[in-house]
């Protein structure tokens, strides 16, 4: 099995979004535009509460989904479908907003930590003006494996090498959605399907990523460290090997789409005149 690599590495940028909530976007930035069918991807982190009190007030979205994954914190999230509901410290919210949604995430907290993440998964053509969806999961109903050599893998969407599967349907982009804590020395491998693009984002600690030297010219480890997000070169798997301190990161993969994107703030379309509608249809109030 062709082991990937690690080929390029992103620290992202510290901007703001919503209402000034604080974060850093690593993909949707000047450096990566990009990564099919991945269109955005912010983390935030801050326990000073002027940082996040702002949340992210009532917006729309069109063409693609977004997923909210909670490690610290609780977010409320509302919809003018009437959906209501909080994500809770390691739950997940995967949602395709499709012909469009209008709706508020802000916190459900006045102090402490909030962490977490958001990605942007486009949607194909085909499926662009889909109704609207939620598949949300509490931390308590996200399958956890333990690894036989320490660690574990808490899988929201995809299989694990040892079947255990995450709770997300997407068959778009079949995606990969894993949160994996090695302990310091220890190692872990994954297959990917080959074609799919994958990124890993290390949380904390540092890890080597590819193979370990067997002779073999195509075998070779790289070093990521926290706070970066490393892509991987195509192949059919991948190993991460944890350094000296225990280490955490997010595997992410998915079919790129190979379509034409264009973007409009909140809009992600195919085409220009698309997201023009996009704008006509949000103002005439048909979200
Ligand atoms: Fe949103």
């Amino acid at each position: 099995m062709k082991a990937r690599t690690l080929i390029k590495i992103f620290s992202g940028i510290d901007t703001a979004d919503g209402d000034g909530v604080k974060l850093t976007r690593i993909i949707g930035s000047p450096q990566l535009n990009m990564l099919d069918p991945f269109l955005l991807l912010d983390c935030f982190a801050s326990d000073q509460v002027q940082d996040y009190i702002g949340g992210f007030p009532e917006h729309p979205h069109r063409g693609f989904e977004t997923v909210t994954y909670l490690l610290n914190g609780k977010m409320r999230h509302k919809d003018n479908a009437g959906n209501e509901g909080i994500i809770e410290a390691g739950g997940v919210q995967w949602m395709t907003a499709g012909r469009g949604i209008l709706h508020s995430e802000m916190p459900e907290q006045e102090d402490g930590l909030l962490q977490g993440f958001q990605l942007w998964v486009n949607l194909p053509r085909s499926a662009k003006m889909t109704a609207p969806r939620y598949q949300e999961y509490a931390p308590d109903t996200i399958a956890v494996e333990q690894l036989a050599a320490g660690g574990s893998i808490k899988v929201i969407a995809g299989k694990t090498d040892q079947d255990t599967l995450g709770p997300v349907k997407n068959d778009y982009v079949f995606p990969t959605y894993m949160d994996i804590s090695l302990p310091a020395g220890s190692s872990f491998s994954q297959a990917i399907t080959k074609g799919h693009n994958a990124f890993i984002y290390l949380l904390e600690g540092e890890v080597l990523i590819g193979s370990k030297s067997e002779g073999t010219s195509d075998s070779e480890q790289q070093t990521l460290s926290a706070k970066n997000l490393g892509i991987l070169s195509d192949g059919e798997q991948v190993s991460v090997t944890a350094g000296e301190q225990d280490s955490r990161f997010l595997l992410i993969a998915g079919k790129p789409l190979n379509e034409p994107v264009a973007r409009g703030g909140p809009f992600v379309m195919n085409t220009e005149a698309e997201i023009q509608q996009a704008f006509i249809d949000y103002q005439r109030g048909l979200f």
